[in-house]
């Protein structure tokens, strides 16, 4: 699975913003890694510098300093809808007679009406557009009922445009003097503000996917945005309105379980708690007697953490993760696939040879890594291989900002649990119920997408032949 995108945002009169926003980004790498850009404004106009590639190879310090400017939008993208190249990377400027300056938007997420959105903006059919340039298209189009001359307020376009739009945003915005962040009504992906400065003396704000890219500018983190909010930040401050009416809360559960950094603040609490306890929940869901228990790095370590607190089994590392591998090729089948494991993934001999392990990872996709991964710690000597994993079977599609195989090509859809443990060779297997994962994440009830996990989906689909309701009759609405 991969990340759909980061964005950022940043008004600091007197500071050099693009330098901010570097580090915002590069906080927020994990989120995508295909392409990264950032827009400027110095007050009057924008500058935008976008490409293919990480962080550090897109940005360098000659090109930083030609982003001269003190309020600035950046973004990572990983590529769920719309082609991985140059003309889908963000931010997206757009230039418009009734916005001086014009404005530039960034988006994490994956809107679910786009060839609806399209048709309104007057697109052509057929015409495939990334979202990003779906909302600003819409902004434009909106834009061009402006009699000549006057100027229209970016916010009161939004409120007009983003009604249109659904499915699952979290965007920010630029004009030439003022930044904007704002989150779909159900609040799929998250988005937190920073200030800069102190509370009584405010020097600036930023808006961020995550809370480390708060961290990394020396920003204080005030609060999430909410569903459905817009908070806007400029020369008087910051300023916060309900431009859409909020609906039940869905953030999406693999924030919590593999997304976020461990180091970033969901719904109040730090995300290494938070997967610290699905490993002690796991526990005593799913009790084995074993020597070690060790988790798949990198995000299946603070559940394995919690495991082994919770049974009193031996914590230890069983495997070493090469930390420098960048963007790789796609692999074309299963069995390069497999190799890639290797190449991501060392065990540690001397740790496993002749133990019982306990193998912690939060999730199982298509399963060939944890297959990879069962058959090396084998190879390396374990005595026996027994799975916990902190999320329930991975069994539907998601349609909302995340990129994920077919149902068919998902090992939990249709399988037994015994058919999965035979197909990865594991001596047990046992995932976390959906009712332990959201006791960890604290949401009892409601609050939370889970469609993943469950097939209940929040927001209907209509786009790319991707009728939910058509395409998996098992599946419900919510
Ligand atoms: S379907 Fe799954 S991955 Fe997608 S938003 Fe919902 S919980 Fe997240």
């Amino acid at each position: 699975m991969k990340e759909a995108c980061g964005v950022f945002a940043v008004y600091a009169p007197g500071r050099a913003v693009s330098h901010l926003t570097f580090d915002g980004l590069y906080a927020l790498q994990h989120r995508g890694q295909e392409s990264a850009g950032m827009a400027v404004s110095d007050g009057e106009s924008i500058t935008a510098l976008k490409d293919m590639g990480l962080v550090a190879s897109v940005f360098d310090e000659r090109k930083l300093s030609g982003l001269s400017g003190y309020l600035a939008i950046g973004h990572t993208r990983y590529s769920t809808h719309g082609k991985s190249d140059w003309m889908n990377a963000q931010p997206v400027y757009c230039s418009s007679p009734a916005i001086p300056g014009g404005f530039a938007v960034a988006h994490n997420g994956n809107l679910t009406n786009t060839e609806e959105l399209a048709a309104r903006a007057g697109m052509m059919p057929g015409f495939v557009l990334a979202d990003t340039g779906v909302v600003s298209e819409l902004i434009l189009q909106h834009h061009k009922a402006t009699p000549e001359h006057e100027t229209v307020d970016l916010t009161a376009t939004l409120a007009k445009v983003l009604p249109w739009v659904e499915g699952a945003y979290s965007l920010t915005l630029l004009d030439a003097g003022r930044i904007y962040g704002i989150r779909d009504p159900h609040g799929f992906r998250p988005l937190c503000i920073g200030r800069l400065g102190p509370e009584d003396a405010p020097e600036g704000w930023v808006f961020a996917s995550e809370s480390p890219a708060l961290d990394v500018v020396g920003a204080t983190f005030v609060r999430e945005v909410a569903p459905g909010e817009l908070v806007t930040a400029d020369a008087n401050g910051l300023h916060s309105v309900q431009l859409l009416e909020q609906k039940t809360e869905r953030l999406c559960i693999f924030e919590f379980v593999y997304f976020a950094r461990p180091d970033s603040v969901l719904h109040g609490r730090e995300i290494h708690g938070t997967r610290r306890q699905m490993g002690e929940l796991l526990a005593a869901q799913a009790p084995v007697e074993a020597d070690l228990v060790m988790g798949v790095p990198d995000s299946g370590v603070p559940a394995a953490e919690g495991f082994a607190r919770a049974s009193g089994i031996a914590y230890g590392q069983g495997l070493v993760k090469n930390r420098y591998i960048g963007r790789t090729f796609i692999a074309p089948d299963q069995a390069a696939r497999a190799n890639g494991v290797r190449r991501k993934l060392n065990p540690l001999k001397e740790n496993i040879a002749g133990k019982r392990l306990v193998v912690v990872d939060d999730s199982i996709v298509r399963g060939t890594t944890t297959k990879a991964i069962v058959q090396m710690l084998r190879e390396a000597g374990a005595a026996e291989v027994h799975l916990r994993i902190s999320s329930p079977p991975f069994q539907w599609p998601c349609y909302y900002g995340i990129d994920t195989p077919s149902r068919d090509e998902l090992l939990a859809a249709g399988s037994t649990l015994e058919e999965i443990r035979l197909f990865l060779g594991a001596d047990s297997i046992a995932y976390i119920t959906i009712e332990n994962l959201r006791i960890a994440v604290g949401k009892a009830d409601e609050g939370l997408c889970d469609a993943c996990l469950t097939g209940t989906y929040p927001v209907p689909v209509k786009l790319r032949g991707a009728d939910i309701a058509a395409q998996h009759p098992e599946s419900v609405l919510a």
